[in-house]
């Protein structure tokens, strides 16, 4: 058996800075288990906690790894990747991603890429029959952030037309199976025809970023959608905007290549449209959207999985926007 080990970041900066130690072993409290971490997907959220964010503290040194696999006792689990204070208004409200206090496991509190996490009992989601563990941890922040953006924020409807942007990201793939799932007409972007090939297989219309809010595109085309799923931001802000339609709603959850954007108001009042901002989602929205998981329904996709050595590598493909879906790290448990 290796020695008790987790990734530590102490330093904002490029992947050197992802350095391992060796740590105290964990032991579990009242209501608490001991979970042996196998998996850890990476979010574009890794890659903030590294770099750093600026007017943001990451409160460091801190163990990042938002998405866990693992096991207890031999039961393979993964873990909520966010949780409230569970006593303020908005949790008892049921709407524990608007507390103050919200934790959003591997950012504001440490995470799972380590050999071992200790967490309560009630964070620990069965896997699913028919996936193996590194399938499951795939899912679990963009599923939720993808489900409470469309379902929550949204309020998608049966035959809207949607535009998932990035649709090859990790929110993307998800926000492209629930929104099918809910009977929209999904479009998607890519930058390449080999990914475009791809969104097309996963059942959405493709299309390229250029030709996304074009004057002229008519409304069976890239524009005039109902609702417009935004993770890119900067890059792709105006051209999400162009593409609603009168009475649309743009939905948000990130800014992968910049948060500094530009609105025209009048094409905001004239147009009647809705920007809805979103973040993360409700506990009970992730068990919701885990039962069309166990259902077959929504299915994980992966880009790569690689051992916890090539873990610079694996964020050096999300910097490089190269995965289409999720990259896995496989930990090391021997
Ligand atoms: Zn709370």
């Amino acid at each position: 058996m290796t020695n008790p080990y987790a990734i530590v970041i102490a330093r904002h900066g490029g992947p050197e800075v992802l350095e391992r130690h060796d740590v105290a072993p964990l032991t579990a409290g009242a209501g608490e288990v001991r979970v042996r971490v196998t998996h850890v997907a990476l979010n574009h959220l890794d890659t903030w906690v590294r770099r750093g964010v600026p007017g943001h503290d990451f409160g460091l040194p801190r163990i990042p790894g938002s998405d866990v696999a693992g096991e207890i006792d031999g039961r393979a689990v993964v873990l909520h990747p966010g949780w409230g204070c569970g006593s303020c208004a908005a949790c008892l409200a049921g709407r524990q991603n608007r507390c103050l206090g919200y934790r959003l496991r591997g950012e504001n509190t440490d995470g799972g890429l380590r050999s071992e996490v200790v967490v309560p009992a009630w964070q620990c989601l069965p896997v699913p029959p028919g996936l193996t563990p590194a399938q499951a941890c795939a899912l679990p922040l963009t599923l939720l952030t993808a489900w409470h953006m469309l379902v929550a924020r949204a309020r998608l409807q049966r035959g809207e037309r949607v535009l998932v942007q990035a649709g090859g990201s990790g929110v993307g793939v998800m926000a492209i199976q629930i929104a099918l799932l809910h009977g929209c007409e999904v479009h998607a972007t890519a930058s390449t025809l080999e990914r475009r090939e791809r969104l097309r297989a996963l059942g959405a219309t493709p299309w390229s970023y250029e030709q996304i809010g074009k004057k002229g595109g008519d409304e069976s085309g890239p524009r005039g959608f109902d609702v417009v799923c935004e993770s890119v931001g900067e890059a792709t802000w105006e051209a999400s905007v162009r593409a609603l339609k009168w009475g649309g709603r743009l939905v948000i959850c990130g800014a992968t290549s910049g948060a500094e954007a530009k609105i025209n108001l009048r094409a905001l009042f004239f147009k009647q449209l809705d920007l809805l901002g979103s973040t993360m989602g409700a506990s009970a929205e992730l068990l919701t959207a885990w039962g069309e998981v166990a259902a077959g329904r929504i299915k994980p996709v992966i880009h790569a999985i690689l051992p916890l050595s090539r873990l610079a590598e694996g964020h050096a493909m999300l910097e490089d926007r190269a995965a289409f879906g999720k990259i896995v790290i496989a930990m090391e448990t021997e």
